[in-house]
């Protein structure tokens, strides 16, 4: 049915000499996702600003949902395109309308654009005759030229009619990978996710790390990091994530160090591994989940803390989201059914009973100095399992196995 995608930009307009490159970025993401939905051949053209995607065969469902997911995206309509002959219009605009069957809305409006300036009628015209047609073929619908629930969106184009009445709403921001290159550090809650998703949006390519504290906690763990990564990987374009044997690291820091500082020591050797990562992989920055005051590890004094030793900055879009909001981003992103199923915590095993909140700063650079985990750390980058993931959320088989 509709062989046309209008696919609208959202702050790439803002972006002024570099908008080219934007427009490069996004229009690639789009044949990414197409390719990976769509097995036909189809083409993305940038026509004043607006990405046009074209094919011979329709587009489906699944294409809809997986361009809802491409950060950049303000919003797109699946399009009917029709031959430049005026006669042929209302018929397909009334077939159009009777595709949406009892889910037809009571109020509409047409809105004509003209960018054949020599058409034989004006926009205005257009938008009157249509809306008349419409209004004696369809029974209960009225027109509302202030708050229409539907749209009849009509464009005059040099060659073309398109005609479109479904609107999809995207996630906006900026095409993946225009703000740099980031390593996620990705536990199994809610926040980290969220997190994830928070930076995509603002253009940030992402490889992914999760500190696996195997043998001491179950492979479930894993299991649900791969169920996450499958849908996060779906607002990137192709990503990956390390899965960093973390167990005997976090054994050997619990060992030695005194039990209040546990957490806060698994969370700076953690940055460090995290930071060894981005070096091998040239990211810029880090990623967490780090919500203020939400755990002792998240009080100002420790963020200052794991802020003093990190190389690369740590980046922590949630840091002013109450519980309830990160919960509530994790439904409207797909995240929440995963994160909720319960899991072992290496951090909640080996946990203090009273986890420090004001560090000594003397015991920390004592304890930082006198063990040695350059070696550790770097093994533990060595020994990680590194797994693709596709535009789809799939798995991408390693060329080895
Ligand atoms: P989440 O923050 O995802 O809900 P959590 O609450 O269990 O999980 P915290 O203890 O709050 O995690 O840790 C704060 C942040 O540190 C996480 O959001 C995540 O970015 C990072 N982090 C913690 N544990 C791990 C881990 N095992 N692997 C990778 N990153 C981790
Ligand atoms: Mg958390």
């Amino acid at each position: 049915m509709y062989k046309v995608l209008m696919i609208n930009v959202d702050e790439l307009w803002l972006k002024g000499k570099n908008r080219p490159q934007y427009f490069r970025a996004i229009k690639n993401h789009i044949e990414t996702v197409v390719a990976a939905f769509h097995p036909y051949k189809f083409k993305v053209k940038n026509e004043s600003q607006r990405m046009i995607v074209r094919s011979d065969e329709p587009f489906k469902e699944k294409v809809f949902q997986a361009l809802q997911r491409v950060p950049g995206i303000h919003s797109f309509s699946p399009t009917r395109d029709i031959e430049l002959d005026y006669e042929l219009l209302y018929p397909s605009i009334k077939e159009e309308l009777t595709s949406w069957g009892d889910k037809l809305p009571r109020t509409f409006k047409v809105n004509t654009k003209r960018t054949l300036k020599t058409f034989e009628k004006n926009s205005m015209e257009v938008s009157r005759e249509m809306g008349h047609l419409i209004l004696k073929d369809f029974d209960n619908i009225k027109v509302d030229v202030k708050t229409p629930e539907l749209f009849v969106e009509l464009r005059i184009l040099p060659d073309k009619f398109f005609i479109s009445t479904h609107k999809y709403m995207g996630v906006g921001g900026l095409p993946v990978g225009t703000n740099g290159h980031l390593v996620t550090l990705l536990s199994g809650g809610f926040d980290s996710p969220v997190a994830s998703y928070m930076m995509s949006k603002r253009g940030c390519r992402q490889t992914f790390a999760f500190f696996y504290a195997y043998p001491f906690v179950g492979e479930e763990v894993k299991d649900k990091i791969i169920k996450l990564m499958e849908v996060l990987a779906t607002y990137q374009k192709e990503t990956s994530l390390y899965i960093v044997p973390f167990g005997n690291i976090q054994k050997k820091i619990a060992k030695s160090c005194k039990e209040d500082y546990r957490t806060m020591l698994f969370r700076k050797y953690m940055v460090d591994c995290a930071n060894i990562l981005a070096g091998r992989i040239g990211a810029k920055a880090l990623l967490t989940g780090d919500a203020l005051g939400q755990v002792s590890s998240q009080t100002i004094g420790n963020i200052a803390l794991v802020d003093s030793i990190t190389s690369r900055p740590v980046l922590r879009p949630l840091i002013g989201f109450n519980k309830m909001e990160t919960i509530i981003k994790s439904k409207e992103i797909g995240t929440h059914d995963i994160s909720i199923i319960p899991h072992d915590d290496a951090c909640s095993l080996f946990a203090p009973k009273h986890p420090v909140i004001h560090p000594d700063n003397k015991y920390w650079l004592e304890y930082c100095t006198n063990n040695e985990y350059a070696k550790d750390l770097q093994d533990a980058i060595e020994k990680a399992e590194k797994i693709m993931f596709s535009v789809r959320g799939e798995l991408i088989p390693s060329k080895n196995s």
